[in-house]
């Protein structure tokens, strides 16, 4: 039956006094009303928007409408046991009845949660997918169903199911039980990430085949893109967080453990506060490790990709990668962690020669099928051509995720167009030096040495493998051994050039050597501009708080104040700080100087429990400046 005008009007009364009362914030943006219209009306819904895009409110707003309306307990799925405990808390400082129930909790305590449950004394369940399908817990669904008291399932991260998406988890798969066993209790799938392939996959996986699917675009205007050619990696990375975002909070990636350890050291040293994670760690330390730069106000994270699904820290400004990932997947969605509050943030990488040969050298060693390996290697190379890209890197990304676009104006290749170069003859000095010595001496070499010929140095190799005498030894004197080297990158890219890992990473020609060879294809190459380093000798400036752009002197002593006076409740309710409140709110508090609880009403970001709670500390805190 159709809902009547009246019906719909009440609906979109109710969900948008929730809006207001339990979050404070005065309307919806981008498509969440619509979703939240449609799911509280008991539709089934795929949800497709980017990070930041405001995915939580789609299903905590229908939780809420839901349950004062009778229906119960919305059980929410996620794969992030370590962070339940964050979303909880926020929910309860909004007011809402929310719990968890994961593998931290005590048998107790689990057991209180569970009670409450069947009491009907909750609203949003928060659970891992290896919980909510097993017997015991499906035994206490059965009793809430046959009560009419389960509402509704959001699974969130929904592409953890798709084995196309990158974080694959098995445990996705059994959550069709969920559907099987109560057809009638809707659904809602979300995820901030997936191609067409990976789409279809959830749908059918998940047998939402006839949810109504929402899909924002992608893109993440706030996102600065830049990429940069690698020749002093850490040098770089000091130079860029140095000049861009002293005293601010970022995420550094890097490929190996190793790494991660040696640069967070680095960093440290240099004066910047920098945390290590990764796998290797055990699992308290990295838990607190995550857990201080959640809570800090200007802290360096730097990880391997085990870190980040899930962190909805707002104010991370920048994510940079220090080794390149291996596909655009995996970048969109570690860049996507910066800027989720809407402000400006950087997605800045660097990559040089070594990291193409490793990635192809690990999906070239792999134990993975032919196929398999054909569509990782396409994958790659897709990154490479963004990588080497001198045209919009946007365009090229929302065009990966199927969306046409135009040049955006903020990534390094629009802000600045590259200078080019022609490296077509310098293409075809490395080309016909790997050739000849294949020729001359049955055997390849790997990228350093070809450079050597071609700009005719002599070296102990060179002699020894009478590469003197070649023809194109020394015809490319004139190019600097950064040229080759970017050449070399390009030809390895677009597949001119293979490297062979079960050889030593030697070189030897491919299918897209010939056109090149014939001047067929030109090679246009940026060019490098040279970038300083850091001085390695000086530690970084680090700025204390960064003071809200906006405000005068007197506004901005209020905001520090009230920046310390929300840290400390955030360490008395073990929470990170913007749980408490934004950034954006207590700017706008500062802004407005309020005198009295009034003066307050009407800010993003203060909801009625929280101006309970919050309310008269607040004013406290400004009249005692
Ligand atoms: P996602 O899960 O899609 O990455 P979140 O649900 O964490 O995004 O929301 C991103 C940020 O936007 C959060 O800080 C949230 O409080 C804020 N937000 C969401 N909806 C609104 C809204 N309607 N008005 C103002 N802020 C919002
Ligand atoms: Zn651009």
């Amino acid at each position: 039956m159709r809902p009547t005008i009246h019906q719909h009007q009440n609906r979109a009364l109710t969900i948008h006094s929730i809006l207001q009362q339990v979050f404070g914030y005065e309307d919806f943006i981008g498509p969440q009303q619509a979703i939240i219209e449609h799911v509280v009306a008991g539709g089934d819904a795929l949800v497709l928007m980017p990070t930041g895009g405001g995915k939580s409110l789609c299903y905590q707003i229908p939780a809420i409408a839901r349950a004062r309306a009778g229906h119960g307990v919305t059980v929410v799925i996620s794969p992030l046991i370590a962070l339940m405990h964050d979303q909880v808390g926020a929910l309860h400082e909004a007011g809402v009845d929310a719990a968890f129930l994961n593998s931290s909790q005590s048998t107790e305590e689990a057991g209180q949660i569970e009670r409450q449950l069947l009491h009907g004394a909750i609203t949003l369940l928060y659970a891992a997918p290896e919980r909510v399908t097993t017997a015991g817990f499906l035994a206490r669904l059965d009793s809430l169903h046959e009560r009419g008291l389960l509402s509704m399932f959001a699974i969130d991260e929904a592409h953890c199911v798709s084995q196309w998406g990158h974080d694959f988890r098995p445990e996705y798969g059994a959550l069709t039980v969920l559907h099987e066993r109560y057809p009638s209790v809707p659904r809602m799938a979300l995820t901030a990430t997936a191609d067409a392939l990976t789409r279809s996959d959830i749908l059918e996986r998940l047998q939402l085949q006839r949810a109504r699917q929402f899909v924002s675009s992608c893109d993440r205007p706030n996102i600065r893109y830049t990429i940069v050619e690698k020749h002093d990696a850490i040098g770089q990375l000091l130079h860029f967080i140095g000049s861009e975002h002293a005293g601010e909070s970022g995420i550094v990636y890097c490929q190996s453990r190793r790494r991660v350890d040696d640069v967070a050291r680095i960093l440290c040293e240099r004066g910047i506060a920098a945390l290590p994670y990764h796998a290797g760690l055990d699992a308290g330390l990295r838990q607190s490790n995550q857990n201080r730069f959640l809570a800090a106000e200007s802290m360096v994270m730097v990880a391997t990709i085990a870190f980040g699904m899930g962190i909805d820290k707002p104010d991370v400004r920048f994510v940079a990668h220090l080794d390149m990932p291996k596909n655009i997947e995996g970048y969109y969605q570690e860049t996507g962690r910066a800027g989720r509050d809407g402000k400006p943030a950087d997605a800045w990488m660097c990559y040089g020669l070594n990291d193409v040969v490793n990635q192809r050298r690990m999906i070239e060693e792999s134990t993975a099928a032919e196929e398999h390996k054909q569509g990782l290697r396409g994958k790659l190379d897709t990154l490479l051509a963004l990588a080497e890209a001198t045209d919009c890197r946007r365009v090229r990304l929302l065009q990966y995720f199927g969306e046409a676009s135009k040049p955006c104006g903020n990534c390094d290749n629009c802000l600045s167009a590259p200078a080019l170069w022609d490296g077509t003859d310098a293409a075809r000095m490395l080309l016909s030096t790997v050739y000849r010595i294949r020729q001359l001496n049955d055997i390849g070499f790997g990228t350093g040495h070809i450079i050597d010929v071609v700009r005719g140095k002599t070296t102990e190799k060179v002699e020894q493998h009478g590469h003197r005498g070649l023809s194109t030894f020394g015809v490319g004197a004139s190019y600097s051994e950064r040229q080759l080297r970017g050449v070399l990158r390009q030809l390895i890219s677009i597949g001119a050039l293979s490297i062979n890992p079960h050889d030593f990473n030697t070189l030897t020609l491919a299918q897209a050597a010939r056109s090149i060879l014939r001047g067929e294809v030109p090679i246009r190459l940026r060019q490098s501009a040279a970038r300083p380093g850091a001085r390695p000798d000086r530690p970084v400036r680090t700025a204390l708080i960064r003071a809200a752009p906006g405000l005068d002197k007197p506004g901005h002593d209020r905001f520090v104040a009230l920046k310390s006076w929300r840290a400390h409740v955030a360490r008395e309710h073990n929470l990170p700080a913007y749980v408490i409140f934004h950034d954006a709110t207590l700017e706008a508090i500062a802004q407005r100087c309020p005198r009295s609880l009034e003066d307050l009403q009407g800010i993003s970001g203060i909801g009625q429990k929280k101006m309970q709670t919050y309310g008269e500390d607040v004013l406290r805190v400004l009249a005692e400046l």
